[in-house]
C-alpha cells in the first residue's frame, strides 16, 4: 500500500518503479501464518504473484512453502532459499526439461494435470532412478465467480483431470512404479472475494475424498489451492485480507480423514497490498468520452488492467 505521505519522498526518484512495503508484508505474513497455524494448515506461496527476492526471502522466513508453475519458478524458489521439500510444481504444460529439473531437486510434489503428464513423469523418474511424489489436480467444476480469464476450475477450462476420469487414473497409477500418489489438488481461480465459492469447493472436495475413502484410498494431502482476493474497491480500508474467515471456513466445511494434511497455495492475498507501481503523470489528454492521465508506466510494467480489468 502506498499513500500520500510517502509520495513526497519519491519526487526526486526516477519513475516508473515498483515500491514494496515490507513492513506491511511482514504483518500480512504473520497474520496469515497464525490463522493457518490454528488448524495446522500448510501454506505454499504461489510465486507467480511476485518473484522479487526479498519477498521470497520473507515467505521462507515465515515458514511458507513455494507453489511453482514453471521450471524457472522452481529454480527461483530454491535459489532464494526454499527447501525443496516445501516446493510444489503445478501447471498444465510441464516440459521434460522442467520435470527433470524438479526431479533433480527432489521437490516435494508434482501437481499433475493430465494422464499424459503422469506417464511422462513416471518415465523421467524411472530414467533418473527416482520415485516422484504426485498429487492429482482435479477439475472440480466449481465456479469461482471471477473474471473468465482467471477462472480455472470449470470443465470448460484446460486445467486438471476431470472428475469422471479419476477412477481410471487411479487404476493407471497402480501400473506406474515411479510415481507415488500422495494427494488431491484443486485450484479454481483467482481474485475470489465471495467466500461462499470456497464453501462450494469444500463440499465438492468432501465428495471426492469420500469416494476415495470408499475405495480404501486416503491421500495424505488435500491441497485446495489459492485464489483468495483482496479488497479491490477500497484497498486502503482493509490492508490485510481476512485470513481468519478464510481458513475458518475451510475448517468449518472441509471434512478431512484422520492423518490427512490440508495444504493451500495463496499468491495475491499475501503480496498484492504490499506492492505498488509508482508512475509519474506526463500529460493530461482531453478525450471525447473521458479525459486521460498519461503516465510513464505501461502494460509492460503492469499487465493486469489490460488483461482482465485488474484494478491497479
Ligand atoms: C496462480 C495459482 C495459485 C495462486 O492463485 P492466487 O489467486 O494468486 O492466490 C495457486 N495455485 C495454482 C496452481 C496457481 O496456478
Amino acid at each position: 500500500m502506498f499513500n500520500a505521505d510517502t509520495v513526497t519522498r519519491f519526487t526526486t526518484i526516477k519513475t516508473p518503479f515498483y515500491y514494496y512495503n515490507l513492513a506491511l508484508l511482514e504483518d500480512t505474513l504473520k497474520l496469515a501464518s497464525a490463522a493457518a497455524g490454528k488448524y495446522n494448515y500448510h501454506v505454499h506461496y504461489a510465486l507467480k504473484a511476485n518473484t522479487n527476492a526479498k519477498v521470497l526471502g520473507l515467505m521462507d522466513k515465515y515458514g511458507f512453502g513455494a507453489d511453482c508453475v514453471s521450471g524457472g519458478e522452481v529454480a527461483r524458489a530454491i535459489e532464494c532459499g526454499f527447501n525443496p521439500d516445501k516446493v510444489v510444481f503445478a501447471g498444465v504444460g510441464k516440459s521434460d526439461d522442467e520435470i527433470t529439473l524438479a526431479l533433480d531437486n527432489n521437490i516435494f510434489c508434482f501437481n499433475v494435470e493430465s494422464v499424459a503428464e503422469l506417464q511422462v513423469i513416471n518415465e523421467l523418474a524411472a530414467n533418473a532412478g527416482k520415485t516422484a511424489r504426485i498429487a492429482l489436480r482435479i477439475n472440480p467444476n466449481v465456479n469461482a465467480n471471477t473474471h473468465k480469464y482467471i477462472t480455472t476450475g470449470l470443465e470448460e477450462n484446460k486445467f486438471g483431470i476431470n472428475v469422471w476420469e479419476l477412477d481410471s487414473v487411479l487404476d493407471l497409477l497402480k501400473t506406474l512404479p515411479n510415481v507415488e500418489f500422495i494427494g488431491l489438488h484443486f485450484h479454481i481461480g483467482s481474485q475470489i472475494t465471495d467466500l461462499s465459492v470456497f464453501k462450494n469447493l469444500c463440499l465438492r472436495v468432501n465428495e471426492l475424498n469420500q469416494h476415495l475413502a470408499s475405495k480404501r484410498i486416503t491421500p495424505k494431502i488435500i491441497n485446495v489451492g489459492g485464489g483468495l482476493g483482496i479488497n479491490y474497491q477500497e484497498p486502503d480500508v482493509q490492508a490485510i485480507p481476512d485470513f481468519e474467515a478464510y481458513f475458518g471456513l475451510f475448517n468449518q466445511f472441509l471434512e478431512v480423514q484422520p492423518g490427512q494434511e490440508v495444504h493451500f497455495e495463496l499468491g495475491r492475498a499475501l503480496v498484492a497490498q504490499c506492492g505498488s507501481l509508482i508512475a509519474r503523470v506526463l500529460y493530461i489528454k482531453n478525450g471525447i468520452k473521458t479525459n486521460f492521465a498519461i503516465v510513464d508506466a505501461g502494460m509492460n510494467n503492469l499487465i493486469r488492467p489490460a488483461l482482465y480489468q485488474g484494478i491497479p
